[in-house]
């Protein structure tokens, strides 16, 4: 029953083959039996799981249907749920019950998901190997000595190790796409105002956007379906109708024009990575799609900039966890600084007091406009590139990471090589535009990702060119020994 994907349980639920309530016991009984060599659950949500499962059986009794009605799901802990610890993998927030659902979480629910928990994750969305976790790092199901990927590590490991078929994750520059890769699962980043982030916890608000993480391109669309569209309460949410995105998931790919950007090539690129990548693009070019090389020549500044970017935002949105009005309080504060002091400081950990300060630098008067002037100019440039590429070619494809997935540990004392291997999933950040990683082969028994990006609101697209692919390849098929 694990096995299932989100559309054979939606055919599953429809044809009385089971039902949610069933089903949502199977997975939560394998949750606690195979979790805790993953550590990808922070909390469990059991009673709400079995209400929210009968209640779902209730309404298909009732005549009702769709694809997520009774389907299994669970959040990234930054998704506020109300009454339910949101802790946003921090000290900071771990006794945190939020008073209201976020938009998604309360989207998802009334279209009938059932959340079965709450997800780990690197310590407030900061990392790339979810290991900056309060709560531990999280495992690989492909190798348990070796990192999921971060930020959504806990949503990634637990969906690839068939702990549940799908579940929300976010990315600011690239933690759906570079966990999907490392873990052998699809996931996909929307536009930069395609899902609401009302109750999101934010990070960098001008790259945070939540989508979903799952095992096929067909289940992305049904869990996208879910989780898109205008919200007037996030004022940066976009008022554009969303599309039917399982619908368009059999448009022929033939004359599709694919650009390959030469920069992607270069040398921090694992060259066992390159040919993988090289057979996707003969996989697609069977389909019928034509490749075309590209250029994006600013390409080599996006890691600079976004690592002032996000700091310089990330400064000013945890301003709010001071002890008084959200998180942690430190004992017995002699005065108003010393609570500030010793609150921030016992409540955080230390990648993300790292950021703050940085952050708080670059905004400082006198270093604002040589650091986050500087990057919101070069944020242009990078935006420009794109632009240019999308006249000549409808999506842009390449590797979501430079090398698989290293060795829990490995990088922890240099937070500069983790960044690094961020240089092909932040640029869609830094332009707001839409990016999916999908499965593309495996090197030294690791899963590889291909990632493709495309114009702003092609979700359809990128989904459509996934879809098709895995139709064609059996890459996404592979399950983990052991689970
Ligand atoms: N690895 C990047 C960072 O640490 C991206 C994280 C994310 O997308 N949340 O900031």
């Amino acid at each position: 029953m694990h096995q299932m994907t989100l559309a054979e349980i939606a055919r599953g639920l429809a044809d009385k083959k089971f039902s949610s309530e069933e089903l949502t016991k199977v997975l939560l009984a394998r949750i606690t039996q195979l979790d805790p060599q993953l550590n990808s659950f922070i909390s469990l949500t059991e009673e709400l799981a079995l209400a929210q499962a009968k209640a779902a059986d209730a309404r298909r009794a009732n005549g009702e249907s769709g694809a997520l009605l009774g389907a299994p799901i669970a959040h990234k802990d930054l998704f506020c749920t109300q009454g339910i610890r949101t802790s946003c993998g921090s000290k900071m927030l771990d006794n945190f019950k939020a008073p209201y659902d976020a938009t998604v979480v309360a989207k998802l629910a009334a279209a009938g998901a059932v959340t079965l928990g709450k997800t780990n994750m690197d310590e407030f969305a900061m990392g790339s190997a979810n290991e900056s976790s309060w709560y531990g790092a999280v495992k690989n199901p492909w190798n348990l000595e070796h990192v999921p990927g971060g930020s959504s590590g806990g949503s990634a490991a637990a969906v690839a190790a068939r702990l549940l078929p799908a579940a929300t994750a976010t990315d600011t520059g690239g933690s759906i796409r570079q966990p999907a890769a490392f873990t052998n699962l699809t996931g996909l980043k929307p536009t930069y105002g395609r899902v609401s982030r009302w109750g999101m916890i934010a990070y960098a608000s001008s790259l945070d956007q939540g989508g979903p993480l799952a095992r096929t391109a067909e289940d992305c669309a049904i869990l996208l379906q879910g989780m898109a569209g205008f919200d007037q309460n996030d004022s940066t949410s976009i008022d554009e109708p969303v599309p039917d995105y399982s619908a368009g998931l059999n448009t022929s790919l033939q004359g599709l024009r694919i650009g390959v950007p030469k920069e992607y090539f270069s040398a921090g690129l694992d060259p066992r990575i390159a040919e993988l990548i090289q057979n996707s693009i003969k996989e697609l070019q069977k389909l019928g799609a034509v490749i075309k090389e590209i250029s994006l020549p600013n390409m080599q500044h996006a890691i600079p900039a976004y690592y002032v970017i996000a700091p310089a935002e990330a400064s000013s949105n945890l301003s709010r966890f001071d002890g008084v009005r959200f998180g942690h309080r430190c004992e017995n504060p002699e005065n108003l600084i010393d609570l500030y002091k010793r609150s921030r400081g016992e409540g955080f950990g230390p990648e993300v007091q790292r950021r703050i300060m940085v952050g708080a630098y670059a905004l400082s008067a006198g270093y604002y406009d040589a650091y986050y002037l500087k990057a919101q100019k070069i944020r242009r440039l990078v935006k420009n590139d794109f632009m240019a590429a999308f006249n000549e070619v409808d999506i842009i494809l390449g590797p979501t990471t430079p090398n698989p997935a290293w060795k829990l540990g490995a990088k922890n004392s240099d937070p500069v090589a983790a960044y690094l291997e961020d240089v092909y999933t932040i640029t869609a950040n830094l332009a707001g535009l839409p990016g999916l990683s999908m499965p593309a082969g495996f090197v030294d028994g690791l899963p590889v990702g291909v990632q493709l990006l495309a114009p702003y609101f092609q979700e359809g697209r990128l989904l459509n060119v996934a879809h098709q692919y895995q139709l064609n390849t059996d890459w996404h098929t592979r399950t983990p020994t052991g689970f």
